[in-house]
């Protein structure tokens, strides 16, 4: 069969739909998957088998999902000498809902991060973490129940922009001379040299995806967090343009800080969302004294890198931590965390990250059920206690399973759910 006859026999399983429209998912779509490197191989495939099983289940095999290969990462260079194929770019644009393992960027030299290349070439620029608490999962808080939050991290901006150049290069000697000779500011002439940029598109964007979001999942508060304080003019300017957006597109929902104390005695009337802003360091306080205040988060590129990975300590650590990367075309779903090199194809870590951001992106394709039954499964694993060693080495009376074996318990509690929902 040559390529074009391929395409035209794949057609009907894509998935179809205009920008910001509900997805037109067929029942048996076309899904990308990048298996990532370091541990991704291994959450991968343990995640692949409940995925297939919970969807076989709830459809009773009236619909199955078509695993495509992208090629990236460490992989794809064994296998063509490209960490990220141009080919890989196109295929995610066609097959628009993607799932990826973790990839490896070298520290401070080498390649530069395929994650952030990703992310700016197909202009995913929100990432999507929802933190919450599952029952019985060991924690270093008293009450993770009142962890439910859903942080918007913007994803093409800020430090994370790439506009750097290292210390002692031509790059960063022409800028210095450029800041010291027409803007009269001194900067060390041995420093390197990064650029911060945040502008009023990239932040209303931004904030519009979290507003939505908040307004279609009945949350009732947005806080915007922002380090406006010092970096007036990239932080600060964050936080006005994100309110400006608020009282552009939703001033119907809008309801002040000042409005909610003084009016309504700290209640949200019905119909309304609390728009409120805290400084960044302030609010890493805030999540652990009073997390039950706060809901959707937005925020920059690398404050949302910081809180993320600390609000998942508070339920759980990274091995419990999902994630998406979403524009208006395409989505990819990957864990938090990244390709922990030390834990390689031990089959041994957390595949609940990965399990997590396979439910995210079935809510995403509108098969709820399927993500409903793996939450299920994943819930009923752990409060069994058959648990991956990062939460077994803080549980009493655990036993440790591997990543595959974890795994195979949640299949194994998804059939029992569904059995018990067949029975007469
Ligand atoms: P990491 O997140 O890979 O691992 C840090 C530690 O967290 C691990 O040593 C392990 O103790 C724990 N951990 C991570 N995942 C776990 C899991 N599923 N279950 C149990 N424990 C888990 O952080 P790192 O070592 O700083 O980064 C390794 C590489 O990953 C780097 O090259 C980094 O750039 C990359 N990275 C990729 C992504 C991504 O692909 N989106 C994200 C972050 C980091």
């Amino acid at each position: 069969m040559n390529p074009e006859e391929s395409m035209l026999r794949e057609e009907s399983h894509w998935i179809n739909g205009e920008s910001n429209e509900p997805l037109n998912v067929p029942g048996d779509p076309i899904i990308g998957f990048i298996e990532g490197d370091g541990v991704g191989p291994d959450i991968w495939s343990a995640s692949r088998l409940v995925f297939d099983e919970a969807v076989k289940i709830v459809s009773r095999c009236m619909r199955r999902i078509h695993w495509r290969e992208i090629p990236a990462g460490e992989k794809s260079f064994r296998n063509s000498g490209e960490h990220l194929p141009a080919g890989s770019l196109d295929l995610i644009r066609a097959a628009r809902v993607v799932i990826k393992g973790p990839l490896t960027t070298p520290v401070g030299k080498g390649i530069r991060s395929i994650n952030v290349t990703l992310r700016k070439e197909l202009d995913l620029y929100a990432c999507i973490r929802p933190v919450k608490y599952i029952p019985g999962t060991p924690v270093p808080v008293l009450k993770p129940e009142l962890v439910d939050m859903v942080l918007f991290r913007e994803n093409t901006e800020d430090v994370y922009a790439g506009i750097e150049w290292p210390s002692g290069s031509e790059g960063a000697a022409k800028v210095i001379e450029f800041l010291r000779e027409s803007m009269q500011t001194r900067v060390d002439p041995s420093s390197g040299i990064g650029i911060k940029p945040m502008s009023p598109y990239a932040t209303k964007r931004l904030m519009r995806a979290a507003m939505r979001f908040a307004m279609t999942n009945g949350r009732r508060r947005v806080t915007i967090v922002h380090k406006g304080n010092i970096m007036k003019f990239t932080e600060g300017a964050f936080r006005d343009w994100a309110y400006e957006l608020v009282h552009e597109e939703f001033s119907d929902v809008f309801l002040s800080e000042n409005d909610f104390e003084s009016l309504h005695h700290g209640n949200i009337p019905e119909g309304k969302i609390l728009v409120n802003d805290r400084i960044a360091d302030a609010m890493f306080q805030q999540i652990l004294l009073r997390p039950a205040e706060y809901d959707v988060l937005a925020m920059p590129n690398l404050n949302g890198d910081y809180l993320s990975d600390a609000l998942a300590a508070q339920v759980g650590g990274l091995g419990m931590a999902p994630g998406a990367n979403v524009g208006d075309r395409c989505a990819i779903f990957e864990a938090t965390h990244g390709s922990a090199p030390k834990y390689a194809g031990q089959d041994k870590v957390n595949p609940c990250s990965m399990l997590l951001s396979g439910c995210m992106m079935f809510k995403h394709l509108g098969w709820n059920d399927v993500a409903d039954i793996i939450e299920e499964g994943i819930s009923e694993a752990i409060e069994a206690k058959t648990v991956t060693y990062d939460l077994a080495r803080l549980m009493e009376n655990a036993q440790e399973v591997s990543c595959s074996g974890f795994a195979h318990r949640v299949i194994s509690h998804m059939r029992n759910t569904s059995s018990e929902k067949l029975a007469p």
